[in-house]
């Protein structure tokens, strides 16, 4: 290890950038979230420079070109111009005078350089490779950052100033520890700790105060699963995945979605295939509520948004019911992904002013809408559960006015490998889903055509891909 780590304290101290122009920039985003002060040289700086400059009391630029006292008395020296040999020359003097330099780009002339940081202060996550790897380090960035939840800072505060109030009351060190310890054993790994709040942690603390051996309570995370591309999760989704203790799954999340899930999680399918057996509300209800009072971290993953079609509301009468703690992340609904498909604007200015979102089937069967409004040339709406129900939106839509050639998209597997986008019309909605083997999922956008043809059925060209 030729660089050693530090964290050094920049509370007050001077800090020299020399430039103005990207390289600058770069090291700036990190060096203002510091407490340093901050001295910019360059005759000129960038745009996004002269913003921080006149936002930030700790941030100064003068206006010139470096001359060697700039740097008397700085803690840390950055030789940032866009000009190799005058950084290298620069380096040079710093380290003349003892000072800690950083020479843009330019390995050699640095006595430290800047790590990839994951920034949830006062928890900061540092990586490095000596400049052998920066895509790696980047990489390994981007993993911390999606499993160190942004709370984590948060988090760290609220313990230091338990940690106080325990250092008085309590003399011992190896009971501090003991204590501490025993409050983190709420929790199985590292991410299941993490995730505590700063009210869980208090409460812990307090139970342990009272030698009250803590009981791990369950969760519940109502989770959208997204239209089933990895790409369309959420972070908070992943975060949860990686730590659940249960898994409760439907039929329309992706193997993808699943295969980010902890691995030692107990999976359990509640989905059901049209017309096949079902597992009913009732007992997926009572799963989740079973699982999480048995202290587990139960993420109950349904496709899209749990919001959208998704019966959520009954889960989360049950889970109140139960005195279950829950909380929902919402995830990007069908529409929202096919509507990307086939680069439409689901609210297109001065076409329409509304979209709906409605569904083929309700409880009662085939579900009775507003088709008036519906069969309105400019109204436009997607469909969800649709396929099953087509023939009967067809004929509604008809007997309402509307024509036979009122456009419709049917977008299959939305975001998936295996998309398919038919555009067709009213009258030809039965016979093309039929054509183009459409078994879903599927939504129909209706009154919505593909980007590329607007007003042409581009079905044949798009089933043969
Ligand atoms: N909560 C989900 C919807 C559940 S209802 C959401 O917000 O997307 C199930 C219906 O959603 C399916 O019948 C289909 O109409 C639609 N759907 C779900 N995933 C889809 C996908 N990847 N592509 C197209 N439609 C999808």
């Amino acid at each position: 290890m030729r660089f050693l780590p530090v964290f050094i304290d920049t509370h007050l101290k001077k800090i020299v950038v020399v430039g103005g122009g990207p390289s600058a920039e770069a090291k700036l985003r990190t060096l203002i979230k510091s407490e340093a002060r901050i001295l910019v040289i360059a005759p000129v700086i960038s745009a996004e420079i002269s913003k921080w400059v006149s936002e930030l009391d700790h941030l100064v630029w003068e206006s010139r070109h470096f001359i060697a006292e700039d740097i008397d008395g700085a803690a840390l020296v950055y030789a940032a111009t866009e000009d190799a040999d005058l950084n290298a020359q620069i380096a040079e003097l710093a380290k003349n005078k003892g000072i800690l330099v950083n020479a843009a780009d330019q390995k050699e002339d640095c006595s430290f350089y800047s790590p990839a940081i994951v920034d949830r202060s006062p928890i900061v996550v540092a990586i490095g490779s000596e400049g052998t790897a920066p895509g790696l380090a980047r990489a390994l960035k981007a993993d911390i950052e999606t499993r160190l939840p942004t709370t984590a800072g948060v988090l760290a505060q609220k313990i230091a100033e338990l940690r106080h109030q325990l250092s008085s009351i309590m003399p011992s060190f190896l009971d501090r520890q003991h204590l501490w310890a025993n409050i983190f054993s709420n929790g199985k790994d590292l991410e299941d700790r993490l995730k505590q709040t700063p009210e869980d942690i208090e409460q812990g603390y307090e139970q342990a105060l009272k030698g009250i051996d803590i009981e791990k309570t369950g969760k519940v995370a109502l989770i959208g699963a997204g239209p089933g591309n990895l790409d369309l999760l959420t972070i908070g989704a992943q975060r949860r995945l990686h730590s659940a203790d249960v898994v409760v799954y439907d039929r329309l999340v992706s193997q993808d979605v699943l295969d980010m899930g902890r691995r030692e999680a107990k999976y359990i399918y509640v989905g059901k295939a049209p017309g096949a057996h079902t597992t009913r509300q009732e007992e997926i209800n009572r799963i989740i509520v079973e699982e999480a009072r048995k202290g587990q971290f139960v993420v109950r993953l349904k496709g899209g948004d749990p919001l959208i079609f998704g019966r959520a509301d009954e889960e989360i009468e049950a889970l109140e019911l139960a005195g279950v703690s829950y909380e929902i992340v919402p995830g990007i609904t069908a529409a929202a992904a096919a509507a990307a498909s086939i680069g439409a604007s689901l609210t297109a200015r001065g076409h329409n002013k509304s979209v709906v979102l409605l569904t083929g089937h309700d409880a009662k069967g085939f579900a009775e809408q507003d088709w008036k409004s519906l069969a309105e040339p400019e109204a436009r709406a997607a469909v969800y559960m649709g396929l099953g129900a087509s023939r009967f939106i067809q004929g509604r839509l008809l007997l309402h006015g509307a024509g036979h050639d009122y456009l419709i998209t049917i977008v299959e597997n939305a975001s998936r490998d295996n998309e398919k986008i038919i555009g067709t019309t009213l009258g030809n909605l039965v016979q093309d889903i039929e054509k183009y083997d459409i078994t879903g999922p599927a939504v129909l956008l209706l009154g919505y055509a593909p980007k590329e043809a607007r007003q042409v059925n581009i079905s044949d060209k798009r089933a043969s891909l």
